[in-house]
């Protein structure tokens, strides 16, 4: 039986990435502080193959067992949770990275790193590709994220390069599914909430910036095969499939049903205008792409929240 340590397991892609390795005969060391982590993510996962370990990664992260992978996801991922959280934001993807690294190296375990789109800032390279540097404004209210990120990146590769560990650097690209929070701020679970309430939806400037939606199932394939794999530099983990904000707004009225209005807001500074991956290096290295529409993925998360989709 492999051991896997996951820290920010009880968080949205956490908890779908130990369901995973448990149905796949794994046993999971989930660690989390539950900022924006909860228990209710988790609370299905139990058994003696689960360990839940309330843990900030910031701290010296102490494992008895041997440990064959450490999946280090902990980090605020929402927007609006990494403006709130600024120092916890910059503290995890250094300190906590830190730890994540040192406790791989000391198991002699895989490493993968969940990074993120935002290496790439604003991007006036599209679709882009890994070799793309970024363009990233470390001081404006993103740079938290985006820089800490751009250090876990940084460090990894050192790890690897002067300590020899076994790392893997996955940039996920914008995903939703069961289990974000309803509040998280992001568009899907924003668009969803306020239609299933009949509210108004709120699309931020005219709505014209792009971005592109991976289906959480699909999202967690690609990082266990690229963590399995033995290809080390960053590699694009999203779907390629491209839209508006307006569109996906569009589209959650016709897939909801509702009548709730379209209604518009400011854009948040430094609001990357377009995103989309260039997923060549996973389909080449990894064999993989999603499999999950967004209307079918959509369908699936009106679903978890209890309500039904306008049929197909
Ligand atoms: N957005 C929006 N309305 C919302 C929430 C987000 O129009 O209620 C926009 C946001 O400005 C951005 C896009 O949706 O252009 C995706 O935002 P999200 O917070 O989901 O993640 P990001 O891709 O910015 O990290």
């Amino acid at each position: 039986m492999s051991t896997a340590v996951v820290t920010g397991g009880a968080g949205f892609l956490g908890s779908h990435l130990c369901e995973y390795l448990l149905e796949r005969d794994w046993r999971v060391i989930c660690l989390d502080n539950l900022d924006t982590g909860s228990l209710e993510n988790i609370e299905r996962l139990r058994g003696d193959a689960f360990d839940f370990r309330y843990h900030n990664c910031v701290e010296f992260i102490d494992v008895a067992e041997p440990v064959d992978v450490v999946f280090h996801l902990a980090s605020p991922a929402s927007p609006v949770d990494y403006l709130r959280l600024p120092l916890a934001t910059l503290k995890v993807g250094s300190y906590g990275t830190h730890n994540a690294l040192g406790l791989a190296k000391f198991k002699r375990a895989r490493f993968l790193l969940a990074s993120t789109s935002e290496v790439y800032g604003d991007p006036e390279m599209h679709p882009q590709q890994e070799e793309y540097w970024g363009n990233v404004n470390p001081v404006g209210p993103r740079g938290v994220y985006d820089e800490a990120k751009r250090y876990s990146e940084a460090m990894t590769m050192a790890y690897h390069r002067q300590q020899g560990v076994d790392t893997h650097i996955a940039r996920i690209f914008n995903t939703y599914g069961p289990r974000m929070r309803q509040h998280d701020g992001r568009a899907i679970p924003n668009f969803l909430s306020q239609a299933l309430a009949g509210k108004p939806i709120t699309v931020f400037g005219d709505g014209s910036q792009t971005r592109s939606f991976c289906y959480v199932d699909d999202l967690i394939e690609g990082l266990f095969r690229l963590a399995t794999s033995d290809y080390h530099l960053p590699v694009n983990v999203g779907n390629p499939n491209e839209m508006s904000l307006l569109e996906l707004a569009e589209k959650v009225v016709a897939l909801t049903g509702t009548r709730s209005e379209i209604v518009f807001e400011g854009l948040p500074i430094d609001d990357p205008k377009v995103r989309q991956p260039d997923i060549t290096r996973a389909r080449e290295i990894l064999g993989w792409e999603p499999k999950v529409s967004l209307d079918e993925g959509l369908r699936r998360t009106i679903e978890s929240l209890g309500r039904t989709p306008v049929p197909a």
